[in-house]
């Protein structure tokens, strides 16, 4: 299902008299990620696209939930604008997707170390719940707003309270200058320079840990690195801040120009900039999402469980993601090693979520968060017939299945 703005609204209340399921659905780039859907057709947003607003000298932007996010930063570079995200996973091969779906798994990358994550750069949404009724959270313009949340709630909701119709966030000025610092040896040292740099002034866009294999294939020395993105309008600030790091450390500190940065970045969300036609296809046997306590990140990165997987983590959040770079042989993943993994992030403070994993394999996506009776008391009031995503509800295991209409 493809309607129109005009046609949207009579489409989902038509859906809700038939207690018919279906799917709130993006650009569909990353439908499949996660626990497998039961039931329903997708209800996609690709007609619902476009720029609604943009006011520079506020900083906010207004836009339908199926305009996709390079579109947007396209059309905020003029004006020396963006929208602080990172592109999500493997956008070479699957696209970047739509704001919509980006706020609906409500999940950003590195930069949330300056910028924050994407719930914060919200400030309005307009949404229809599951019987069609439209409903309006926050605003266009910067303020509070009064009333109950449902922005943050419809961030990382999965698609299963309701469709995201549209959104305002904020936008930043592009930083004229930015550069890069890769420094690679042991966790311990890495973790020294890590734990300083979190607790300095100074202030970097990201610092991300990349453990040996992912250095390994793309090109550097097999060892554990860290990279610091610095971002600036200054020059002379930007030198400053590179001394001071340079001075907590004996490793040493390579510099890295904005172009050069961007590829290892691009390399760091499973992209190859060199990659072409079939190389391109080929996706990873296992994808997770990763979360430990940022204080205990070092002691995660040394974990047996982690043997030959590539992994990207956040240090100030320490989340990130793992993929299995073999599918098959010595170093493929085994589900039972996944659940182990699952129980060494428990161990450490954090979860483990299972965005992809070979046919035939069962590891839950997600286990139940302590908030599961919650959760499911929320998804009855905003979707009481079980119609939305059925299969997915973020924190609850085995949602409970829509019991079916006879006749
Ligand atoms: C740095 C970064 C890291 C990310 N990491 C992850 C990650 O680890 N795991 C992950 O799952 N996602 C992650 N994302 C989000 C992911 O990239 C987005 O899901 C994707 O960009 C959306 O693409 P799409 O428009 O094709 O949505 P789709 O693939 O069509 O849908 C994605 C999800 O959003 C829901 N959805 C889409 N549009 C709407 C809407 N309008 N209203 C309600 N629900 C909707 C769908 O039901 C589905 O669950 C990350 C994003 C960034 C920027």
């Amino acid at each position: 299902m493809s309607p129109d703005a005009n046609e949207l609204q009579e489409l989902v209340r038509e859906l809700h008299r038939q207690g018919s399921p279906w799917v709130p659905c993006g650009l569909g780039s990353r439908l499949d990620w996660g626990p497998p859907l039961q039931d329903g057709l997708p209800l996609s947003c690709t007609r619902l696209r476009g720029i609604v607003d943009h006011n520079p000298g506020d900083f906010t932007i207004s836009v339908r939930a199926g305009t996709p996010l390079l579109e947007v930063q396209a059309a905020l570079a003029p004006h020396r604008q963006w929208l602080a995200v990172d592109q999500p996973w493997g956008s070479q091969r699957r696209g970047a997707g739509s704001l919509g779906g980006l706020v609906a798994r409500g999940l950003a990358g590195g930069y949330r170390q300056r910028y924050l994550g994407i719930r914060d750069q919200l400030i309005g949404l307009s949404l229809l719940r599951a019987d069609g009724t439209a409903a309006r959270a926050g605003g266009r313009v910067v303020k509070n707003v009064a009333g109950y949340d449902l922005m943050r709630l419809f961030c990382g909701s999965w698609g299963s309270l309701g469709l995201i119709t549209e959104l305002s966030l904020r936008t930043l000025p592009l930083p004229p200058i930015r550069r890069g610092l890769v420094l690679q040896g042991s966790l311990t040292e890495l973790g020294s320079l890590s734990q300083w740099l979190l607790g300095s002034s100074l202030s970097p866009e990201r610092l991300d840990w990349w453990n040996a294999p992912l250095a390994a294939a793309a090109g550097l020395e097999a060892a554990p690195l860290l990279l610091i993105a610095l971002a600036s309008i200054s020059a002379a600030s930007l030198t400053q801040q590179q001394a001071a790091i340079a001075a907590q450390t004996p490793l040493p500190l390579r510099q890295l120009e904005a172009a050069s940065l961007d590829q290892l970045l691009a390399h760091a969300r499973g992209d190859d900039p060199i990659a072409r036609g079939d190389e391109l296809s080929a996706e990873p046997a296992w994808l997770l999402r990763l979360g430990f306590s940022p204080d205990r990140v070092t002691q995660a990165l040394a974990a047996p469980e982690l043997e030959g997987l590539a992994i990207e983590l956040a240090a100030g959040s320490g989340l990130g993601l793992a993929w299995s770079l073999a599918a098959a042989g010595s170093g493929a993943l085994e589900p039972e090693r996944v659940r182990r993994l699952r129980q060494h992030c428990q161990r450490l403070g954090g979860w483990l979520q299972v965005l992809r994993q070979p046919q035939g394999s069962a590891v839950a996506a997600w286990e139940d968060a302590p908030s599961r009776s919650m959760i499911e008391r929320l998804k009855r009031q905003f979707d009481p017939q079980l119609q939305l995503a059925p299969g997915r509800l973020p924190g609850v295991a085995n949602p409970a299945a829509r019991v079916r209409r006879s006749g």
